[in-house]
């Protein structure tokens, strides 16, 4: 069983695939609550390869 820390959160849940991961996952962003996005790096960047396969003008490669 995984031991909760209240007072430090190293990990949070992924808003797009809903997966609790560790904050290094997460792209960082001083907007933000936590300081970190609510996608993880991996749902970040497949939302961006999909908006580069929407905006075939600028895709390279
Ligand atoms: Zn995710």
């Amino acid at each position: 069983m995984e031991t909760q820390e209240p007072y430090q959160i190293t990990k949070k849940k992924c808003c797009r695939c809903g997966q609790v991961k560790p904050l290094a996952e997460y792209g960082k962003e001083g907007k933000a609550r936590d300081g970190h996005k609510s996608k993880c790096k991996n749902c970040f960047n497949a939302k961006q390869r999909e908006y580069r396969k929407n905006s075939p003008a600028q895709a390279r490669g």
